[in-house]
C-alpha cells in the first residue's frame, strides 16, 4: 500500500516548471536557443574567479554577500545595504511570496508573465490572479483593476518573457503611484540589461524614490552565469530587512559570489554582449518578417516568433530541431503559433534564419 502524506492545499494543482530543452535526437550538433542564455558566455574574468575558487571549497561562503553587493552597488550606483542576493532571482521571487503572501491573499501577475509567479504564489498558499494582456503587452489599467484588499504582490517583468515587449517607464511609474499602500510591486528585470531605450534605468530610480517597489535581476542572462544560480534584488530598507529574515544563511555559493562579482565589474564584456545581442536580434527580426513570420519588437535576448497558425509553428519547431536548433515552444503560455528563439551567436542566428526562410517558402 502506498501512503501519501498530505501536502499543503493547492500544491498538487501545480504543474512542475520545465526549463528549456537542451538535447534532441537525430542531430549530431545541438545548439540550445531555448533558455535565453548568453551565446558568448561569461566574462573571462568571471571564469577565472570561478576557477580560482576550486582550491578552497571546504568553507562556507560569505553569508552576507558583502563583496558582491558592493560590486553591484558600485557599478549600478546603488546602495549596497539595499541589495540582497539569492540563488537565482527565482529564489528572491519565491522569498517575496513566502514573506508577503499566504492563505487568503492574492498575487497579481500578467497573462504572459514568467510561469514561476503563479507557482510561487500557490506554494505560499496565496491565489494567483492572472491579468489579460491584449496584444501581448502589459496593461497597467487592467493590473490596477485586478488589485483588491487581498492583493499583496504585483509581478511585472519589463521587458517581459516570453513576449519580449517593453512598456514605457512612465507606465510603470503610474502603476506604482496608483497601487494601494498594502501592495508591493515587484519589477522583474531578468532582461533589463538588454534594454537600449534612452533614459531606461531598470527601475533603480523608481525603487530609490518609493517604498512599494522592489526590482529583481539575474546573472543567468547577459552575464552568462546560468549554471551558478545568482540573482539579486534592490528594494526599500523594509523589504530587504524582511527578505534577509526569511532567506537561508548561505543561499549563494562561493563560486557564484566570486564569478558574479567579477562579471558585474567587467562592464566592457557586458556592453559587448548587449550590442551583439541587439545587432543579431534586429537582423533576425528582419529576416523572419521577410519570411512571413511576425514578431513584436523585442527588448530582450530572444524573439517571440509568431507563425501563421499552430500547425505551422509545430512544423517549424520540428524543422529547426531536425537541424539541431532547439527553441522554446511557448504555445502553452497562451501564445498559440509562437516559438521563442534565443538570440544565438552569428552562426546560429544565420542558420536559424536560413532554416525558417526555406521552411516558410516550402509550405
Ligand atoms: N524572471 C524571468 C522573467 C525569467 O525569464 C527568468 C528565467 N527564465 C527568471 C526570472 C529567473 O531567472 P534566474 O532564477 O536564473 O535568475
Amino acid at each position: 500500500m502506498t501512503h501519501r502524506i498530505n501536502a499543503q492545499p493547492g500544491i498538487l494543482d501545480i504543474t512542475p516548471y520545465v526549463g528549456g530543452e537542451g538535447k534532441t535526437h537525430g542531430a549530431n550538433h545541438v545548439t540550445k536557443l531555448s533558455s535565453n542564455e548568453n551565446p558568448l558566455g561569461p566574462s573571462a574574468r568571471a571564469v577565472e574567479a570561478y576557477t580560482a575558487l576550486a582550491t578552497n571549497i571546504a568553507t562556507y561562503p560569505d553569508g552576507s554577500h558583502f563583496a558582491l553587493r558592493t560590486a553591484i552597488a558600485e557599478v549600478h550606483g546603488l546602495r549596497a545595504d539595499r541589495i540582497i542576493c539569492g540563488c537565482g532571482s527565482d529564489e528572491i521571487l519565491s522569498l517575496l511570496c513566502q514573506a508577503y503572501a499566504g492563505p487568503g491573499t492574492e498575487i497579481v501577475h500578467t497573462q504572459h508573465g514568467f510561469a514561476m509567479y503563479a507557482i510561487y504564489a500557490k506554494v505560499a498558499g496565496s491565489t494567483p490572479v492572472v491579468v489579460a494582456e491584449d496584444t501581448r503587452r502589459t496593461d497597467v489599467d487592467a493590473l490596477l483593476a485586478a488589485v483588491t484588499d487581498r492583493t499583496r504582490l504585483v509581478f511585472v517583468a519589463n521587458p517581459n518573457n516570453p513576449t519580449g515587449t517593453l512598456i514605457p517607464d512612465a507606465e510603470i511609474e503610474r502603476l506604482a503611484d496608483n497601487l494601494p499602500p498594502h501592495v508591493l510591486l515587484v519589477m522583474d528585470g531578468a532582461y533589463a540589461e538588454f534594454v537600449r531605450e534612452p533614459g531606461y534605468d531598470g527601475y533603480a530610480g523608481l525603487v530609490g524614490r518609493r517604498d512599494n517597489v522592489v526590482m529583481t535581476r539575474t546573472f543567468s542572462k547577459v552575464y552568462g552565469l546560468g549554471a551558478l544560480r545568482v540573482g539579486w534584488a534592490y528594494g526599500p530598507d523594509h523589504v530587504i530587512d524582511v527578505l534577509n529574515r526569511v532567506r537561508g544563511p548561505f543561499n549563494v555559493t562561493a563560486a557564484g559570489l566570486a564569478a558574479a562579482e567579477a562579471a558585474v565589474r567587467d562592464t566592457e564584456w557586458t556592453e559587448h554582449c548587449v550590442i551583439q545581442n541587439e545587432v543579431w536580434r534586429e537582423w533576425l527580426a528582419r529576416q523572419l518578417a521577410r519570411a512571413g513570420i511576425d514578431s513584436d519588437p523585442s527588448h530582450g535576448n530572444f524573439i517571440c516568433a509568431r507563425f501563421p497558425d499552430v500547425d505551422t509553428a509545430k512544423a517549424a519547431d520540428a524543422a529547426l530541431r531536425q537541424r539541431g536548433y532547439i527553441v522554446r515552444d511557448v504555445q502553452g503560455y497562451d501564445l498559440p503559433g509562437c516559438l521563442r528563439i534565443t538570440i544565438g551567436d552569428e552562426t546560429a542566428t544565420r542558420a536559424v534564419a536560413d532554416i525558417l526562410t526555406k521552411f516558410m517558402a516550402a509550405r
